[in-house]
């Protein structure tokens, strides 16, 4: 992009996001930022520049509130399980006419000695832990353990930013944390509770990688949550680099 001064908008809520924000911050004269937080983290780790908080009100809120502020260009960096997200933001942005850019990490892939599951939901993880064990270590996040409520059989470790709102299972206790996580953290809560079965959305990223050794290293069979696919037609990239160089290559018509 050249010329004056550029709004970029990031959907954010990720580390991802706050790293845009920070690299766009560092020189205000090319770029304006304004982060969205949907609000669901109490007190969430706040990006510089503007931040505005909560939902746009649908596709049409978001196409609205782009061409409201001047936009220049939109970047979903939302994390890879919001799904909904996304979607409103590919509509909204070839609704205002504003160029897109996916800034979604990679999601994780086994290795020599993972005992992965593979299920297209927390329905599907729920419906496979009968098979696997009796004490889960689940790292889904607080707005999924209402697939597992029924589940009574089970004992669960939960692990949340903020504490988790029912329906959750009977058998739960909560650990209140958020990453990032380290591998000698990650084998003493895992061994301090015997877990033997751990339940993950494959969110990517090296903040809460660790589980994925631990578990591996002490033979635990993982329950890992396919992501949803991303909005077709919208270009992506890997992290805060490739975003940059979108935006300053001007090539967004892409
Ligand atoms: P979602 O199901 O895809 O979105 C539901 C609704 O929440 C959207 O339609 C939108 O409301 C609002 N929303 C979501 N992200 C927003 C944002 N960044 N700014 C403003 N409004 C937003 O989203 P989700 O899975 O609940 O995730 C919510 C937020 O938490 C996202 O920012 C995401 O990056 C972050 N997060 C999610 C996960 C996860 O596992 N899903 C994990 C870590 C962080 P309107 O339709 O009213 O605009």
């Amino acid at each position: 992009m050249n010329g004056t001064r550029q709004h970029v908008l990031i959907l954010g809520g990720t580390t991802e996001g706050r790293g845009l924000a920070e690299a766009l911050a560092g020189d205000p004269a090319a770029w304006r930022v304004t982060s969205s937080l949907a609000g669901r983290v109490a007190a969430p780790r706040l990006p510089p520049g503007d931040v505005r908080t909560g939902g746009f009100g649908g596709t049409e809120g978001l196409a609205r509130w782009l061409r409201e502020h001047a936009v220049d260009a939109l970047v979903d960096a939302t994390h890879p399980f919001a799904g909904t997200m996304s979607a409103h933001a590919a509509a909204a942005a070839a609704a205002a006419g504003v160029p897109l850019l996916g800034l979604r990490r990679p999601g994780w892939t086994p290795v020599p000695g993972d005992r992965w599951h593979p299920v297209d939901s927390a329905a599907g993880a729920a419906a496979l832990l009968p098979a696997l064990g009796g004490r889960v270590f689940l790292t889904t996040g607080r707005t999924d353990l209402a697939a597992f409520a029924g589940d009574a059989a089970r004992w669960f470790l939960v692990r949340s930013v903020d504490p988790p709102e029912p329906p959750y299972p009977p058998r739960t206790e909560v650990v209140l944390d958020r990453g990032p996580f380290t591998y000698d953290g990650e084998r003493a809560l895992m061994t301090r509770h015997r877990v033997d079965v751990l339940v993950t959305k494959d969110s990517g990223g090296a903040a809460t990688a660790p589980k994925l050794a631990v578990a591996r290293d002490l033979g635990l069979p993982v329950v890992v949550v396919r992501r949803p696919p991303a909005p077709p037609g919208v270009p992506a990239v890997p992290d805060v680099a490739g975003a940059l160089e979108w935006l300053r290559g001007g090539d967004q018509a892409g």
